[in-house]
């Protein structure tokens, strides 16, 4: 079919039209998915590589719409960030995530909860002591704490904001590790300033390595340790993988071959004793 740069116009604008319908809608049943109860968790085993024993489990939020169907956080995350609505659905995370934790690890556990925190929820006055209200309400340490931030922080106007808050979170115990780590092409420059404990090198580096990428993930590794600070790659499906980011040196491992995200702290499914390092 021959089309005129005007009909392709035409499609193009139709398709824009469509998404921004959907963007509509998804903001729209956002306000009511955490009280219709359409949110739940789901958590993920993050293994050493030198033994693959558990290290922690990273929460992912789900959303089953009646209407929408399942949603992709992908999708509704940046949706809700727009709106503001992330704060609220925060909290719900933070709670329920905290209470399952308490119910299947117990108080006692040295296995640590992760937890994606949006740039949006960091700025809100009192964050800290928001997130150590909730640790008080279960009784549990701050060292059971792992706070994501994605390198949208370096970009932040509010850099001095950002660093006071997760210092005063650093010094009760709580680790922040930045996320999606090689793919903000953020300035680094106050790095040294930022109290990280650990760089998560994104999955799109470690599922198609060749040589460009396993360059980028030696790199990270390098900074990591001129930081002294640990190093996590996820999206490990391949034993491949697995073995290659332990050559590089990479400390903890996260991926379908260790465990895909349930909605329960569900055991590691891999060991290490077959694979012979
Ligand atoms: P992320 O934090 O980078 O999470 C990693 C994503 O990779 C998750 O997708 C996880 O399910 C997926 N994944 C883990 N292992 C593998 C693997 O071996 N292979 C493949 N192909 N994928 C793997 P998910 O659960 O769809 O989450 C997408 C993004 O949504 C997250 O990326 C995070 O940025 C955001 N997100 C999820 N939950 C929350 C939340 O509670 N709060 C905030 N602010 N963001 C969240
Ligand atoms: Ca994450
Ligand atoms: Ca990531
Ligand atoms: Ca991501």
């Amino acid at each position: 079919i021959k089309r005129t740069g005007r009909g392709n116009t035409l499609l193009f604008s139709k398709e824009l039209v469509e998404e921004k319908e959907r963007h509509l809608i998804i903001a729209q049943r956002l306000k009511h998915a955490v009280p219709a109860n359409e949110m739940h968790l789901a958590f993920q085993p993050l293994v050493h590589a030198d033994d693959f024993s558990l290290h922690s489990y990273e929460v992912l939020l789900r959303w089953d719409n009646p209407i929408l169907g399942r949603v992709s956080p992908e999708e509704f995350i940046p949706i809700a960030e727009d709106i503001g609505e992330i704060v609220r659905i925060g909290e719900y995370v933070l709670d329920t995530a905290l209470s399952t934790y308490t119910e299947e690890l117990g108080r006692d556990s040295h296995v640590k909860l992760a937890l994606n925190i949006s740039l949006r929820q960091l700025v809100v006055p009192g964050f800290a002591d928001f997130i150590l209200g909730y640790l008080e309400k279960y009784g549990l340490s701050a060292r059971s704490l792992i706070l994501e931030v994605t390198e949208t922080i370096f970009d932040a106007r509010n850099q001095n904001q950002i660093i006071a808050v997760l210092n005063s979170l650093h010094a009760k115990g709580i680790e922040v590790h930045i996320d999606d780590f090689g793919t903000g092409y953020s300035s680094l420059s106050r790095l040294h300033e930022m109290p990280i404990s650990a760089l998560k090198i994104d999955k799109s580096f470690v599922q198609q390595i060749d040589d460009q990428r396993c360059a980028i993930i030696e790199g990270s590794v390098m900074i990591a340790e001129r930081f002294g600070v640990h190093t996590v790659a996820e999206g490990v499906e391949t034993v491949e993988q697995a073995r290659l980011l332990h050559a590089i040196g990479v400390t903890y491992l996260q991926g379908y071959l260790f465990g895909k995200p349930k909605p329960h702290f569900a055991e590691v499914t891999v060991h290490s004793d077959f694979l012979l390092w």
